[in-house]
């Protein structure tokens, strides 16, 4: 393969895709290709953890675009293909088997890898991350000889794995090295609300645990041995603790960044003609006050996909979308607007024993964050008052007799 095409994507996932479909919606005419290591056709990643873990849902159905959409859009996919290097002058990359391809421009929207454990036994079969359709394939290959499941990291991903492992059946053991759940991303009383409904659906939930390495036999997992010696059974193991920027190539290429590509506010990295979106790109965001951030959720691969299109076709619009995540686990749908990192106060909206309630987060009186459980009217709503940045007094927030929106439109008017 010796090809030049007007514009590359790297990566497959959902930030490439968006970034294929808003240039042809864009009615850019030129030659695109998308260079992904993956063997499928882009597809949704979130379903991995959910309903495509569980069954509920086939491959087909999470498909971003079906096949012809691509063809009939002159997307050419070069798949199953990893980027090595990138020349930044000659505008050149090249892939690990050695073949170039040329670009006029260049959107990287590589995502990132799952980050592993490195400790003994860490090779075993068995022991398995969930990034991929591959990784979740060959775990469902594997479930009919496993009853027990050790989930390490009690982050979303952990979580809505030992939930279906759970509808599964499955003995499942979660350890969270930290002292609650969701803790990097959520508030107290969200935490221990998805603690307690993961313990009343069965899941042994440690807290504070340290694990000393993996026993296996045959080559195969068949335990956790922990720090204090004692032995978790394991048939398989679930590592899900977060993800390591796919960015090497374009450091070496002299791209600024460390934790993630640096980007600016329209997806430009410092080389030229390269633009970096989605998990990988480390942008200021001004719902983190002005932090330099990665963000790993769909909604900002496309709005960033959005910008680095704009920016091409010369109609530019600074990145400035508000963050928003959704996570299933069992009945409950939690949605959330915003970014809550820095908050200095929450305010309860609801009563979590209904399971329907908004955790509302303020920083300096200003509401920054809602995490919504089966509330969905509190996170349409909220919204309003996140992007206005508007300041409510928290005893009426927490008056779940009043919508929010009649406390954003008094805001508003004040
Ligand atoms: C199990 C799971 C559940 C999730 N649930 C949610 C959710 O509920 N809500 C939500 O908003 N977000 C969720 N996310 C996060 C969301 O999927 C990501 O934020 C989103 O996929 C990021 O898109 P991206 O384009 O940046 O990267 P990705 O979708 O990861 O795509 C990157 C692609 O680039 C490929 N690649 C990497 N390096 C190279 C290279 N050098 N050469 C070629 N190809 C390369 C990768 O293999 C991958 O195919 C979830 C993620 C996972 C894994």
């Amino acid at each position: 393969m010796s090809d030049r095409f007007d514009i590359v994507i790297v990566g497959g996932g959902h930030g490439g895709a968006q970034a294929a479909i808003a240039l042809r919606q864009e009615k850019f005419e030129g030659s695109i290709a998308i260079i992904g290591d993956e063997q499928e056709l882009p597809y949704e990643r979130p379903p991995l953890s959910k309903e495509y873990f569980s069954g509920e849902k086939t491959f087909d159905r999470i498909l971003i675009r079906p096949a012809a959409f691509w063809e009939e859009r002159s997307v050419t996919m070069l798949l199953g293909h990893r980027v090595a290097s990138v020349d930044p002058v000659a505008h050149v990359l090249t892939l690990t088997d050695g073949r170039t391809v040329g670009y006029g421009r260049m959107i990287w929207a590589a995502g990132g890898d799952p980050r592993m454990l490195s400790c003994e036994g860490h090779d075993l079969a068995g022991i398995h991350a969930v990034r991929t359709r591959a990784h979740v394939d060959q775990m469902m290959e594997e479930l009919d000889d496993v009853r027990n499941v050790v989930v390490i990291g009690g982050g979303y991903i952990g979580l809505e794995a030992a939930a279906v492992l759970r509808k599964f059946g499955k003995d499942v053991t979660l350890l969270e090295a930290l002292d609650r759940v969701l803790a990097r991303v959520a508030g107290e009383e969200l935490s221990r609300f998805y603690e307690a409904e993961h313990r009343a659906h069965g899941v042994d939930v440690r807290l504070g645990a340290r694990m000393s390495h993996f026993e296996g036999e045959d080559g195969h997992v068949t335990g956790v041995r922990m720090a204090d010696g004692s032995v978790l059974p394991a048939q398989m193991v679930i590592v899900g603790i977060g993800i390591i920027p796919s960015v090497g190539p374009l450091l070496e290429a002299g791209a600024k960044g460390a934790n993630g590509v640096e980007v600016d506010s329209l997806c430009r990295t410092s080389l030229p003609d390269i633009y970096a979106i989605g998990d990988c790109a480390l942008h200021a965001n001004r719902y983190a006050d002005g932090a330099e951030i990665r963000l790993e959720s769909v909604q900002n691969a496309n709005d960033q996909a959005k910008v680095a299109t704009k920016s091409i076709m010369g109609t530019e619009e600074a990145y400035d979308a508000v963050p928003w995540f959704w996570s299933n686990q069992y009945d409950l749908r939690l949605q959330t607007v915003g970014l809550s990192t820095g908050f200095d106060r929450t305010v309860l909206r609801g009563d979590p024993a209904t399971r329907s309630f908004s955790l509302i987060y303020l920083r300096g009186g200003k509401v920054i964050a809602l995490d919504c459980v089966n509330a969905v009217k509190d996170y349409v709503q909220g919204k309003a008052l996140v992007v206005g940045g508007l300041a409510i007094d928290p005893e009426r927030l927490a008056d779940a007799s009043v919508p929010l929106k009649q406390m954003a439109a008094e805001a508003a008017a004040a």
